[in-house]
């Protein structure tokens, strides 16, 4: 069901950060890319200074619902997502009940396709219930209306070898990808932070770097054992980048991502004991942040992902042992990896949407987002302002998670515009509307 939008007439924007031009955007497709396009009866968009570039792709989102709706919700996390310029996320798997059935991915696909903000893609559950002892129906979550092509048990990892073998082997049936939270449990009891010398300073239990490296080693040989795909979810030692560009230089089909906050910030922030900067994975050494920095430059790391973990403030604002562990992220993307790879001279506007878009849409094998800014292809894109700045504070943002580790730090980049399947959600840097096929959604789900 395809509800029409409207015509919208981009003026002047620099496409990829290259040459300025106009885009003319009719009935969810660009129809028109030029220089001096007549405006007709379209919406004129000025767009000078702005780049554009294809709607950002999340391979890592949690929206929390269904059962933690006083963290998230997917109304809630998927304005998040247009704002921060994203057409497309994909929802981890750890909800309550567990993303494990066709029942519930279907859920989270009708609420996110009656929002309207974004493409809502469930990621299924690789075991029942998370707990790591029996397979979860990925066949039917793959067949369903979700049609799940992305399996984790993220927050968990799948530890046992014979259960992610069975996993990589089963997932080739339909081409899907087993996304896996690199962490050897026995390694990590207890852990608070990165095992290194800000740990051994501040006497808290240390994560160490191969409890990641050991399991990515271990999921690189299994997936070619069996001629299977493997994602590896939040890169973030250095001998995690060396690994993965060592098996993909062996022909192995393995990709990676990054979160943005393990591209710019250290354990040194640790010393604060604000429970804003506890992760999982931890946040590492800055040596660990050049390696990640340079594994994203190089292709070895696929995409930018955010784990957006958005947690309710008396799971955040309590002493560090008991908080809780993540960061909110869709908003502060764009900025971050602005700051981090591209003002650094590391990275293009290309190699940006190759990373926060075209290759995610791929990883999660998403037809209709990741594609070129092109007549006749859909119109996801969003319009950057790439020489605004602005200081991040979490009580403003879309998100109902407060933990922002970039609270009070100025950032380069502000999201303009982003057109979802034509319509633009976001205008002049503030939410729009939702998408008009959300409203048939709700109608017929009513
Ligand atoms: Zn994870």
């Amino acid at each position: 069901m395809t509800t029409t939008t409207g015509t919208y007439l981009i003026k002047g924007a620099s496409i990829l950060g290259g040459e300025a031009s106009d885009v003319l955007i009719r009935d969810g497709i660009i129809a028109e890319i030029g220089h001096g396009l007549d405006a007709g009866g379209a919406t004129v968009i000025d767009a000078a200074g702005c780049v554009a570039l294809p709607g950002m792709v999340d391979v890592h989102t949690h929206l929390r619902e269904p059962g933690r709706e006083d963290a998230e919700t997917v109304e809630t996390g998927t304005r998040a997502a247009a704002l921060g310029g994203y057409t497309a996320v994909h929802a981890m798997a750890n909800s309550t009940p567990v993303a494990d059935t066709a029942g519930v991915v279907e859920q989270v696909y009708t609420l996110g396709r009656a929002a309207g903000w974004v493409d809502v893609r469930p990621v299924g559950a690789v075991t029942v219930g998370l707990a790591g002892e029996q397979l979860a129906e990925l066949g039917a979550m793959a067949d369903s209306r979700a049609r799940v092509r992305m399996f984790s048990d993220d927050g968990i990892c799948v530890h046992d070898p014979v259960l992610m073998r069975r996993a990589l082997e089963y997932v080739k049936a339909f081409d899907g990808v087993v996304a896996q939270h690199a962490q050897e449990p026995r390694l990590t009891a207890g852990a608070q932070m990165n095992e290194g010398d800000v740990s051994a300073v501040l006497g808290l239990t240390g994560w160490p770097a191969v409890a990641e490296e050991s399991i990515i080693a271990r999921d690189v040989l299994l997936a070619q054992h069996v001629g299977s795909r493997l994602h590896v979810c939040h890169v973030s030692t250095a001998g995690s980048v060396e690994i993965i560009r060592w098996a993909k230089e062996r022909g192995i089909d393995v990709t990676a991502e990054v979160t943005p906050h393990h591209l710019l910030l250290t354990d040194d922030l640790v010393r604060s004991y604000d429970p804003v900067f506890k992760v999982n994975p931890p946040l590492r050494t800055d040596a660990d942040v050049q390696a990640l920095r340079a594994g994203l430059a190089d292709g070895t790391i696929d995409v930018v992902g955010t784990d957006h973990a958005p947690h309710p403030s008396e799971h955040k604002e309590c002493e560090w042992a008991q908080a809780a562990m993540g960061m909110t992220g869709l908003e502060t993307a764009l900025s971050v990896v602005q700051h981090a790879m591209i003002e650094t001279g590391l990275m293009t506007w290309a190699d940006f949407a190759r990373v926060t878009s075209t290759a995610a849409a791929k990883i999660g094998r998403l037809s209709d987002q990741g594609r070129p800014i092109e007549a006749g292809e859909p119109a996801n894109l969003i319009l950057v302002d790439p020489a605004a700045r602005w200081t991040v504070d979490p009580s403003t943002m879309a998100t109902m998670g407060r933990n922002s580790p970039f609270k009070g730090r100025e950032l380069p980049g502000k999201v303009v515009a982003t057109f979802y399947k034509g319509h633009p959600t976001v205008l002049e840097g503030a939410l729009n509307t939702p998408h008009p096929d959300a409203a048939a959604t709700t109608a017929g789900v009513a």
